[in-house]
C-alpha cells in the first residue's frame, strides 16, 4: 500500500511486453496474461494476471484493477507431467516418446544437411531368467545398473534412452565415419565384462546389439527402428554377446519365420503332421523294445520339414501346446492299432516341450487323452531334457511324479548336452537315460567320449535307470555300447525313422523273424 506497484516486476520480461500490455490496456481497458511476478519477500514466481480499466463518470481512467492467481502449483504439475511423459522413471533416461522425438528431429537436420544418422538399439541376453529366478525388483536393480554403466559412455552418443522393458537405445545424429558407430557398439559391449552384484548373486550379462543407419538402412524413423530391432534379433539368434549392422537379407530371414509361423497355425487344421517312428532295439537279443515317435511337418510344396526347423517356432507361438496334444493322441491310437493287429508290447515314446512342461496342467491333460484314447498308461514313455526339469525343478519334479505315478515311464533325452547334474539326477522319477548322439558318434575315434559313456552307463545303472544310445550308426558302435552294459539302441543302424505303414511293416516282419538285422 503506498507504493508503485513497480516493485513487483520479475525482471523477466522485456520493455517491448509492458510497452504491448499497456497499449492494449489504453485501447481496450483490458489484459489478461501469464506474467512473472515478484513477492512481497521479492520471490519471484508465474501469476495469471488480469487487468482491466476502471473509468470515473467521465470516462477517464480513475483505476486499474489487477487480479492475480498463482501459478505456481500448476506450473510445479505441468514440468513432472512433462518428466513422467518424457522420462523413464526407474532409470531417469529419456523413454520412447522423447526418443521418438529426438530422432525424428535427427532425421529431419540429417536430411537438410545430407549427413548419416546411427541407431544402435540393444537389449540384455537372458534377462527374463533375472526376473524369473531372482524377482522382478532384480531385474529392475540390472536395468538401473544397466543406466549407470551407460552414462559412462555418454559422449558416444546424443541421446541414450531406455525404449522400455530391457531395451535400451543410442542415438549419433551425426555419423561422420562408420567406425565410430562400431566402436560405440564395443563400448556397450565392454559395459558387460564387469558382472552385476547383487544380493549375494553375481551375473553375468551380455547385450544383443543392433545397429541400422539413416538414409542407407531406412528413409524414417519407424522402419529405422524396426531394422536395428530385426538386427537385434538376428544378434541374439547368433549368441548374443555382440552387434551387427542391419542388412535387407536380415529381414528376409524374418519374413520366411513370420510366413511359416502364419503356416504353421493351419497345418494343424489343415492336418499336415505326421508321426515317424523309430524303433528302440534292446541290447540283449537285438529285439524290438519300443518306438520313439518324431514328429514331420510334410507341406505339400515342400514335402516333410524337420521338426528342427519348426518347433522352435511352434514354441514361440505357443501352438506347441495344440500340436503336443495331436502327436500323443495320434500316439496312443498307434498303439492301441499295433496292440489290434496282435503285435507284443511294444513301448511308445513321445517328445515333450519345455513349453509344454510349463503347463500346470500338464499331467492332467495327459491323463485327459490317454483316458479317452483308451490306452493303458503303461504303453507310454515321455521323453524330456535335463534342462526343462532344471529351468523349473520344483513343478518340473512334481509333474514328474504326477506322471510316473499315471504309470507313464520317463526318459531323459540328451543325456549329457545340458546341465548333466549327477546330483540332482537321483531325485527325479526318472526310468531311463538317453545318451546324446555326439558322444555315440565319436567313440571309435575319441578316448574321451567313450569314458563319458561308460560312466554314464556306471551312473544310470547305480541309480537304477536304463541307458538308452541315440544316434547309434556302426556295427563298431554297437560292440562298443553293448560290451558296457549299454541297454538300448537306437539309430540308422537299425532303422531310420520310418512313417506309419513303413514301421508296421518293419515291425510284422521284424516279430515273425525276431532277429537283426
Ligand atoms: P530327439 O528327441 O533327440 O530325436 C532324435 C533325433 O535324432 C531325430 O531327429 C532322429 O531322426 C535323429 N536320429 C535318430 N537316429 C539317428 C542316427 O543314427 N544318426 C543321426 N544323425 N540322427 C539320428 P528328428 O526326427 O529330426 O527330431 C529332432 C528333434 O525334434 C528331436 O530330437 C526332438 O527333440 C524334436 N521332436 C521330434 N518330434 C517331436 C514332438 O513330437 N514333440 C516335440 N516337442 N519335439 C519333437
Ligand atoms: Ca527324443
Ligand atoms: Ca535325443
Amino acid at each position: 500500500m503506498g507504493q508503485n506497484p513497480r516493485i513487483l516486476k520479475s525482471g523477466h520480461h522485456s520493455d517491448e511486453f509492458y510497452r504491448q500490455m499497456w497499449q492494449q490496456l489504453t485501447t481496450t481497458g483490458h489484459w489478461e496474461g501469464e506474467i512473472w511476478s515478484r513477492r512481497k519477500n521479492s520471490e519471484v514466481h508465474p501469476k495469471w494476471l488480469s487487468i482491466s480499466a476502471v473509468t470515473d463518470r467521465r470516462g477517464r481512467t480513475s483505476h486499474y484493477v489487477g487480479i492475480s492467481s498463482d501459478l505456481t502449483a500448476i506450473k510445479q504439475t505441468q514440468d513432472q507431467l512433462e518428466n513422467l511423459a518424457h522420462f523413464d522413471q526407474l532409470t531417469g533416461l529419456p523413454n520412447r516418446l522423447l526418443f521418438h522425438e529426438r530422432l525424428q528431429q535427427a532425421i529431419t537436420r540429417a536430411r537438410r544437411s545430407d549427413h548419416q544418422v546411427a541407431l544402435l538399439m540393444f537389449d540384455l541376453d537372458r534377462f527374463k531368467e533375472v526376473n524369473d529366478a531372482l524377482g522382478h525388483s532384480a531385474g529392475d536393480f540390472v536395468l538401473g545398473e544397466v543406466a549407470e554403466r551407460l552414462e559412462r559412455i555418454k559422449d558416444e552418443a546424443d541421446s541414450i534412452c531406455r525404449l522400455g522393458g530391457d531395451e535400451f537405445c543410442l542415438l549419433i545424429t551425426k555419423v561422420d565415419n562408420i567406425d565410430e558407430v562400431a566402436q560405440a557398439a564395443q563400448q556397450v559391449l565392454g559395459l558387460f565384462t564387469q558382472s552385476f552384484k547383487l544380493n549375494g548373486h553375481e551375473l553375468h550379462l551380455t547385450p544383443s546389439i543392433g545397429i541400422s543407419l539413416f538414409p542407407d538402412d531406412a528413409e524414417d524413423a519407424e522402419t529405422l527402428i524396426k531394422n536395428a530391432d530385426t538386427a537385434t534379433y538376428h544378434t541374439k539368434k547368433n549368441g548374443g554377446n555382440n552387434f551387427h549392422f542391419f542388412q535387407a537379407s536380415m529381414f528376409e530371414a524374418v519374413l520366411t519365420r513370420m510366413t511359416m509361423k502364419n503356416r504353421l497355425r493351419q497345418a494343424l487344421e489343415f492336418e499336415e503332421f505326421e508321426l515317424y517312428y523309430q524303433p528302440k532295439i534292446g541290447a540283449d537279443g537285438l529285439t524290438v523294445r519300443g518306438v520313439e515317435a518324431l514328429i514331420r511337418w510334410v507341406q505339400p510344396e515342400r514335402g516333410p520339414v524337420s521338426p528342427a526347423d519348426f518347433i522352435p517356432l511352434a514354441e514361440e507361438t505357443g501352438l506347441i501346446v495344440p500340436i503336443g496334444e495331436w502327436v500323443l493322441r495320434q500316439a496312443c491310437k498307434q498303439s492301441l492299432q499295433w496292440q489290434k493287429e496282435g503285435l507284443p508290447h511294444l513301448r511308445i515314446a513321445v517328445n515333450l516341450s519345455a513349453v509344454q512342461f510349463q503347463q500346470p496342467q500338464l499331467a492332467a491333460d495327459i491323463a485327459a487323452i490317454i483316458r479317452n484314447s483308451g490306452l493303458s498308461p503303461d504303453f507310454l514313455e515321455l521323453e524330456i531334457t535335463e534342462s526343462i526339469i532344471m529351468e523349473n525343478l520344483e513343478t518340473a519334479t512334481a509333474t514328474m511324479r504326477q506322471l510316473q505315478e499315471m504309470g507313464i515311464t520317463l526318459a531323459l533325452d540328451d543325456f549329457g548336452t545340458g546341465y548333466s547334474s549327477l546330483g540332482y539326477l537321483k531325485n527325479f522319477p526318472i526310468n531311463s537315460l538317453k545318451i546324446d548322439r555326439t558322444f555315440v558318434n565319436d567313440i571309435t575315434d575319441h578316448e574321451d567320449d567313450r569314458a563319458v559313456i561308460i560312466t554314464i552307463i556306471t551312473l544310470a545303472h547305480l541309480l537304477k535307470m536304463e541307458v538308452v544310445a541315440e544316434g547309434v550308426e556302426t556295427a563298431a558302435q554297437v560292440d562298443f555300447l553293448r560290451e558296457k552294459g549299454c541297454d538300448l539302441f537306437q539309430g540308422y543302424f537299425f532303422s531310420r525313422p520310418l512313417p506309419a505303414a513303413a514301421i508296421t511293416r518293419f515291425l510284422h516282419d521284424h516279430f515273425s523273424r525276431p532277429e537283426i538285422p
